[in-house]
């Protein structure tokens, strides 16, 4: 069992895999990337205290190579569901899970809200995650709905299941070939069913399926962590960066604006020092 889970690899995350490697805690660093993009597509940046008119790229660079250069390794999979299970946190990471005594949130904000009926019928016919329940839809009508080309070997491993598969590719260069596989060039607009998802709907029409799969870097904090207090839209700390969960802590724009660089690294930090304090006390 690890001390701290971090989850997420933008700054907030950095600092917090920083801190928690100096603080001599063991750790597991998760990201659905190696580094944020909110911080390579920056063009210039002028607020980032001793590197005056660094580019986006130049600071995911230097976050890297901080990082790298301390042998802080990093696990690149998306966390699709958090679980306190008698006294620890299990998070789950497609097939696999892992262990810890405290969690840090630094999950960033996403700019797309769930679809409607997305959060209703998770574990119900949605899911996130097409290692862990792809075989419950063998021979069965699944929609997978993709964010990103990243995700295409987890479409393809889905089609390679399920009967038919309708894909909604949400990005560019969408290549799936399999002889299952109907593309839908649309975006989802609500999901239905009665006690199981029964359809999924898009602008100007319907398809009835059994499952759908959302394939997609960032889930709501509300949904990967259940009795999160989120309040418009992030996730509600105290000064400490302590979340309502006892153990779990958050930092960087998931808990709330200004959406900038140090106060995500600040955050990162005061996460780990409250969750090396938090564990102190437990003992
Ligand atoms: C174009 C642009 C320019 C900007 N310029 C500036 C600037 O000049 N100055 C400034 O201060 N700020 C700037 N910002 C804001 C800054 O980028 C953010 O405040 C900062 O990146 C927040 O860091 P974070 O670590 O909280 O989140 P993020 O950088 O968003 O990182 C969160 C990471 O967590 C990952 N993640 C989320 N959920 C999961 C999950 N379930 N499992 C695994 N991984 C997950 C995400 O994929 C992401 O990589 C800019 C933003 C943009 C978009």
């Amino acid at each position: 069992m690890y001390d701290i889970a971090i989850i997420g690899g933008g700054p907030a995350g950095v600092s917090a895999a920083i801190n928690a490697k100096i603080l001599n805690k063991s750790y597991i660093w998760l990201s659905s990337r190696p580094t944020s993009k909110k911080v390579e597509r920056a063009e210039l940046i002028k607020n980032y205290p001793g590197l005056p008119n660094v580019t986006g790229e130049q600071l995911a660079w230097a976050l890297m190579h901080h990082t790298e250069s301390m042998g802080i390794g990093l696990t690149e999979e998306v966390v699709t569901g958090v679980y306190e299970t008698g006294g620890k946190f299990t998070l789950l990471v497609g097939d696999k899970d892992y262990d810890a005594k405290t969690v840090i949130l630094c999950l960033g904000v996403e700019a797309a809200k769930p679809v409607e009926g997305e959060e209703e019928f998770l574990g119900r016919g949605i899911s996130y995650c097409a290692t862990c329940d792809g075989m419950l839809y063998k021979g069965k009508r699944i929609a997978v709905v993709c964010t990103d080309k990243r995700f295409e070997h987890e479409i393809e491993y889905l089609c390679s299941i399920a009967g038919t598969c309708y894909v909604f590719p949400l990005y560019r260069g969408y290549e799936i070939r399999a002889e299952n596989a109907k593309t839908v060039l649309k975006s989802p607009q609500k999901y239905e069913g009665d006690a199981r998802l029964k359809r999924v709907i898009y602008k100007g029409g319907s398809l009835d399926v059994d499952g759908v799969f959302i394939l997609k870097s960032a889930i709501s904090p509300a949904t990967l962590v259940h009795g999160l207090h989120v309040a418009d839209g992030h996730i509600a700390v105290d000064r400490g960066c302590a979340t309502n969960i006892a153990g779990i802590f958050a930092a960087g724009d998931c808990t709330g604006r200004p959406y900038q660089y140090v106060k995500a690294v600040g955050e990162g930090n005061v996460a780990v020092h409250s969750a090396v304090e938090y564990m102190a006390n437990a003992e």
